[in-house]
């Protein structure tokens, strides 16, 4: 069992070759490392290793139906992962590898089962982030990382985040301060015809259209419900501690109603409108897609430590830059 951690600082760019060879040692070992990706902090183990892997479901609370995403240096040291490597495979990870967008494709024999939740797919993506890229260059293995917070919960997307969850369930947290984007990787599944969205995220649908045609794309789950809570509508994850609301249009009269009920509000919006309600935490957010989804989760985690009664949030526009934050804010 793990007991204590070991935090690692480091610089993002120019990354300390010490930590880089303690963090891939450790994933080599069968250890649990959290290290940052150009989307959150990710909770790696070598992926070829089904006891190493077990570590990131007890560690996490994750439920054992849910597969994880496997990390690689390279298109080549994904290829050896599937059974078969569709030529939209190809195409895609030539354009945005190293980036956000994890394609599933049908596994090989390496992968143990316990990666994929016992299916017969496999989820890969080489992470755009210099120093994630050196520990999986150095650990010489596939590393399974889902978001390294505990299960449910909000992704990290600082050290102190994954500090605050995962403090003595793993071996090494290497903090390399924020992570850029903010936000989860497109998930597109290469199985099906046409490929599917399965999880909207920093690549849009239209990027990946542009490469290889029409994708069958997911329908945002409606969030125009006033307010949003719809039990057994949506799955939920991704998920402040806070009771979150979120709103089309104004939030003015709802956090009104609050604020009078006594409650202690943090208010999301896009702009200033002159609007204001006293006595509340507002957040003004960027009106800029990917500005927003690099804050989003951060602003939520201080929020929470706020100990506020609740957050109310002015959706963004519906409109296509803006789907994998709805889907982020429709399952909170
Ligand atoms: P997380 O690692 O927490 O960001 O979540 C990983 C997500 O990737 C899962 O919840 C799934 O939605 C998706 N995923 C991973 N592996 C597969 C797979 N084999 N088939 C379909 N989706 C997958
Ligand atoms: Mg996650």
């Amino acid at each position: 069992m793990v007991s204590a951690t070991r935090i690692l600082a480091t610089d993002a760019d120019s990354p300390d070759a010490a930590v880089i060879a303690q963090a891939a040692e450790t994933l080599r070992a069968g250890g649990l490392v959290a290290f940052p990706t150009e989307t959150v902090y990710g909770l790696g183990a070598n992926a070829l290793d089904a006891r190493a892997v077990a570590g990131i479901f007890i560690a996490k609370g994750r439920p054992a139906g849910n597969p994880l995403i496997v990390h690689v240096a390279n298109t080549q040291a994904a290829r050896v992962l599937v059974a078969d490597w569709p030529g939209a495979a190809d195409l895609l990870a030539k354009q945005f590898w190293p980036g956000p967008l994890t394609l599933v494709m049908k596994k090989s024999a390496l992968v143990p089962d316990i990666v994929t939740a016992g299916g017969p797919t496999v989820a890969l993506r080489v992470p755009g982030h210099k120093l994630a890229l050196a520990i999986l260059d150095a650990a010489g293995v596939p590393v399974a990382a889902p978001s390294a917070n505990r299960s449910a919960q909000l992704s990290p997307t600082r050290a102190e985040h994954v500090v605050r969850d995962l403090l003595g369930r793993v071996d090494v947290i290497v903090d390399a301060g924020p992570t850029a984007g903010g936000l989860e990787s497109t998930v597109l599944d290469l199985t099906t015809t046409p490929p599917r969205l399965l999880r909207p995220g920093l690549v849009s649908p239209a990027e990946i259209e542009a490469i290889v045609g029409p994708i069958e794309r997911r329908p945002v789950a409606a969030l125009d419900k006033q307010p949003l809570r719809s039990p057994g509508l949506l799955e939920r994850h991704y998920s402040p501690r806070t009771p979150i609301e979120c709103l089309a249009g104004s939030g003015v009269p709802r956090v009104t109603e609050l604020t009078h009920q006594g409650q202690r509000i943090g208010w999301l919006r896009l702009a200033a409108t002159g609007d204001v309600v006293a006595g509340v935490t507002l957040v003004l957010m960027p009106d800029e897609p990917a500005a927003y989804a690099a804050m989003l989760y951060a602003v939520l985690h201080e929020l929470d430590a706020a100990g506020l009664d609740r957050i109310i949030v002015e959706l963004p526009p519906r409109t296509e830059p803006w789907l994998a934050i709805h889907d982020r804010l429709g399952r909170m």
